[in-house]
């Protein structure tokens, strides 16, 4: 991978992790794009001797020894970690988080990384997040939650449209309506509580106050008391170009955000990220993990839309490749407690990255369709190209997912890596496949009319 090795290790052991195992044996729990560039990431540092991944994928086979387990088999996973003695686990995805992995690792003494169960809550039930937002003064839409579809009836004609209507539960990212209309607040209230159409996730709903401005991620990392910010990205949720179509997992994304400028990003840092782990250790619930807020950069200032409690995908492949210290020991250091006078720095570049996706996706779509020439992308320079979903069959690389691959470039500004990012997809051969063409549009247009 051309032009990436300038990962600054040098700094790692003097970021008190000296008391480390200098060499450990990792596991990374996941599959995706976002696994793929942890991996590519931990691999280079000089604390990992050894590295595994459950169950990975192609491309991530060439950063670790891949184990056939899924993500929600806690029991093979920890099984798996017990046998191999593995001394740190990265837990990526929000689904095992949610169901208490790291909970699993912890009593049988594996380190890990990431919320337990009670923290992972901030994302597993956004009626749990607007209420802590609520009690501890954090800036977020005004809402109500409802498990009777009489009442959010009454509650969306009482307030009107536009309103957002949300299941409770994790949906896959397809939980949450932007209503427009009063009709169409209605219908999504009817098809969660009603038609089922969330199953369990959509019994109880969360309706809110529309927030209008712009959006971005913020990463902050967490060690139950204190938060180092990582870094912002905005992403591309709508499959086609201009943020038109249906909503997907992510078409791509960008690092650093405009939007956040530095004082934007304290501004978060105080009023939302560090007023939430006040408020997850006073809960009996310290928060531990990489907690990413979707932020909306409203008139009057940042208010908090949702929590993940995990690193975002495909925005994990624009903040990794910036990242100029070490990812391991910061990990193990917001694991351990330690963050409190930890420091990263980062590279002056900015990253973008596109989703490559099967044809058809978020829709119905193929699996098996062959991908060539992936080689001559990552020749180029400045360019990684990170698997979400990829297999070798008979020696050939196929697609075995909806986003298959997402394809990272670095450059001076946004312009500049997006022509570097779509000339590493023009090198790639792949027929079953479509990517936005457009990622990155309004950064770009505000770097025009800022010349
Ligand atoms: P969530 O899963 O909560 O991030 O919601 C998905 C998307 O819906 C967000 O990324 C926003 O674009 C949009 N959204 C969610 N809540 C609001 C809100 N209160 N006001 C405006 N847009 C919202």
């Amino acid at each position: 991978m051309a032009g990436f090795g300038q990962h600054d290790t040098s700094r790692a052991l003097h970021d008190g992790t000296d008391s480390f195992p200098p060499a450990m044996k990792i596991l990374v729990v996941g599959s995706g794009g976002r696994e793929h560039a942890l991996c590519w990431a931990i691999a280079a540092s000089p604390l990992c001797r050894k590295l595994y991944c459950a169950p990975g994928n192609a491309g991530i086979a060439r950063e670790a020894t891949c184990v056939a387990i899924a993500v929600d088999d806690h029991d093979g996973l920890v099984r798996f970690a017990r046998e191999q003695a593995i001394d740190f686990a990265v837990v990526g995805p929000e689904q095992p988080l949610v169901d208490g992995l790291v909970d699993r690792f912890a009593a049988a003494g594996i380190k890990a990384f990431g919320p337990g169960a009670a923290a992972a809550a901030l994302e597993g039930s956004k009626g749990f997040m607007k209420d802590i937002a609520a009690r501890h003064g954090v800036p977020t839409a005004a809402y109500r939650r409802f498990t009777d579809a009489e009442a959010a009836h009454a509650y969306v004609r009482e307030h009107g449209a536009p309103i957002v209507v949300k299941t409770d539960g994790l949906a896959a990212g397809k939980g949450v309506v932007v209503a427009a209309t009063l009709d169409e607040a209605l219908a999504a209230i009817d098809a969660a509580m009603i038609g089922g159409a969330f199953g369990k996730a959509g019994t109880e709903l969360v309706i809110e106050e529309f927030l209008d401005g712009e959006e971005a991620s913020f990463f902050a990392l967490c060690d139950g008391e204190h938060a180092i910010a990582l870094a912002a990205a905005q992403d591309h949720k709508r499959v086609g170009d201009g943020d038109t179509g249906p909503n997907t997992g992510g078409m791509g994304a960008y690092s650093p955000a405009p939007v956040v400028d530095s004082t934007m990003a304290e501004r978060i840092m105080a009023e939302i990220v560090r007023p939430t782990l006040t408020a997850m250790r006073a809960e009996g619930r310290p928060f531990k993990g990489v907690l990413f807020a979707g932020v909306m950069i409203t008139a009057s200032g940042p208010k908090l839309i949702e929590y993940n409690v995990r690193f975002g995908d495909p925005e994990t492949q624009v903040l990794v490749p910036r990242l100029m210290s070490d990812l391991l020991p910061a990990l193990i250091a917001a694991a351990d407690g330690q963050l409190g006078t930890y420091h990263l720095r980062w590279h002056d570049t900015v990253a973008l990255t596109v989703v490559m996706a099967a044809t058809g996706y978020p829709g119905g779509y193929a699996r098996g369709s062959e991908i060539r020439g992936i080689e001559r992308a990552e020749a180029m320079k400045d360019v990684l190209v990170f698997h979400a979903a990829t297999a070798l069959r008979d020696g050939k690389l196929v697609a075995t997912g909806g986003r298959v691959l997402t394809v990272t470039a670095m450059g001076r500004n946004v312009a500049e890596a997006q022509a570097n990012a779509y000339a590493a997809i023009d090198a790639i051969d792949w027929p079953g496949g479509f990517c936005r063409r457009d990622i990155g549009w309004r950064a770009i247009a505000r770097e025009k009319s800022a010349r």
